[in-house]
């Protein structure tokens, strides 16, 4: 392992001259931290969202631009020197004048993350020239040098022997010499097109980038100083969490804590880099430690709320008793490249819940076309508008009488396709949206407060 702390500052982080200038004083503060990976300034992902699903009319982009520049020109204007970065920002901003103007026309996977991607190159001109103002030996690097990614636009999936000889050839040596300022989130395919991690891919961005540079430390800086029980917007009285195994941490992001991209822990893992998660506004607060081992392992650890989830059910007599079913329902569904969730079976139906959507958002759907095929089989139903609930925690498939305290508290609500007993360390369920707070609320306050 190398002396080296990645840092990585999300869209709130970065919202504005006076966030930015937090998380310079935290780069400043650990002489350790060589990269520093960077989201887009809050707000403009969804922006350049909005423009990248086709917006048709032109003064109604016009104005979504003029937000865009609003938002970058703002903390120019703080800058000592402005000009040394406003005539990159403008011509980034005109590429998103000509890409949100062919979207109108004709939308694509390949050029919403052309467009989406801006976000994140204007941002990190930013933060470079503030840490220069500061007097931080700071260089802004293009992350699309060293993320090579598969094709599959939207949701790319990082290549990791390439992204590892790159790195080595050129981020590494650069970090040695200055402080590097990159993107997360983008990177680029084996012909140099734009491509993208998927929503909050910034997370995981600089977990391969701490991977690939075998960095001692990834520090996660956010606008919550900490993992909390759950998410404190839904619950005021959640409680910070001082140290959590990767295993429990990893739970939590891939069942839908937003706090954490759900690949993030997957290259610490790999490596045994320990991460930090605080806030940049108050690091003075603490925040998390996510480590192999850790002293404390709670039965429940906290509570995690995905939202958006497509509920597809199967249903055919010839599943009785029959073997082979299954398999041909999943031989469809993988030669679409459907990818599935959740599974929960009886003996004449299969539930299953279809996978995250990508960076253009939605929620996830099952095309007509598989439908079709699916129907040659069974009869099919696709339900929308539910979240998923998932009670992290230790052992708990070993401790008898969990889950009548789990369940009693919900006697009120539908709760439909529950998975428990597959890993020791959740037990999750489908909700109707409109209840899934509620939800969360009384859970919380029976196994937490
Ligand atoms: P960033 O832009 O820094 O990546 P995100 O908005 O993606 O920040 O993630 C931080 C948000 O995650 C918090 O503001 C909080 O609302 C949400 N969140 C969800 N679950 C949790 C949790 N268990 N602990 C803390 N924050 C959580
Ligand atoms: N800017 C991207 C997003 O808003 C990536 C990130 O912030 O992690 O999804
Ligand atoms: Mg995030």
């Amino acid at each position: 392992m190398n002396a080296f702390n990645v840092a990585k500052f999300g869209g709130t982080s970065v919202a504005n001259f006076q966030a930015m200038s937090g998380c310079a004083a935290i780069i400043e503060n650990n002489p350790t931290t060589k990269l520093v990976v960077i989201s887009a300034c809050s707000g403009v992902t969804n922006l350049l969202v909005e423009l990248a699903n086709g917006v048709q009319e032109s003064q109604q982009r016009a104005m979504i631009i003029q937000q865009l520049a609003d938002i970058h020109y703002t903390i120019i204007e703080s800058l000592t020197a402005p000009q040394t970065v406003s005539a990159e920002i403008e011509t980034i901003l005109d590429t998103v004048r000509r890409a949100a103007e062919a979207a109108a026309f004709e939308v694509s996977k390949k050029l919403t993350d052309h467009l989406v991607a801006c976000g994140e190159l204007m941002s990190t001109y930013l933060l470079t020239q503030i840490l220069r103002e500061r007097g931080v030996d700071a260089v802004r690097f293009d992350a699309r040098q060293v993320m090579r990614t598969d094709d599959h636009y939207g949701r790319a999936e990082p290549q990791l022997a390439a992204l590892q000889s790159l790195v080595t050839e050129k981020l590494y040596p650069l970090c040695q010499q200055h402080v590097v300022i990159t993107q997360g989130f983008i990177g680029a395919d084996q012909e140099g097109n734009t491509t993208t991690l998927g929503r909050g891919g910034s997370d995981y961005s600089a977990a391969l980038f701490a991977e690939a540079m075998q960095a001692c430390g990834l520090e996660i800086w956010t606008d919550v100083p900490g993992i909390y029980t759950t998410d404190p917007r839904i619950v005021t009285k959640a409680a910070p969490i001082s140290e959590i195994s990767f295993s429990e941490a990893s739970e939590m992001a891939n069942f839908g804590a937003k706090i954490l991209h759900p690949s993030t822990l997957v290259p610490a893992i790999r490596h045994g880099i320990p991460v930090f998660v605080g806030s940049s506004k108050a690091p003075q607060e603490g925040g998390t430690w996510i480590r192999q081992q850790v002293d404390s392992t709670p039965l429940f650890r906290a509570l995690a709320l995905r939202c958006n989830q497509t509920m597809v059910t199967l249903r055919s007599a010839n599943m009785f008793h029959a073997y082979g079913f299954l398999a041909k329902v999943f031989e469809i569904l993988a030669k679409h490249k459907i990818s599935v969730d959740l599974i929960t079976t009886s003996e004449i139906s299969v539930s299953l819940t279809l996978d995250k959507t990508d960076t253009s958002g939605g929620n996830p759907e099952l095309p007509q076309h598989v439908r079709q095929e699916l129907e040659t089989l069974c009869t099919v139903e696709v339900e929308h508008d539910l979240c998923l609930v998932a009670l992290i925690g230790n052992k708990m498939k070993d401790r008898p009488g969990y889950a009548k305290q789990v369940f009693g508290v919900l006697d009120e609500f539908n709760l439909r396709m529950i998975c428990y007993g597959a890993s020791a360390h959740n037990l999750c369920f489908l909700v109707n949206s409109h209840v899934s707070k509620s939800v969360i609320q009384k859970l919380h306050q029976e196994l937490f407060e």
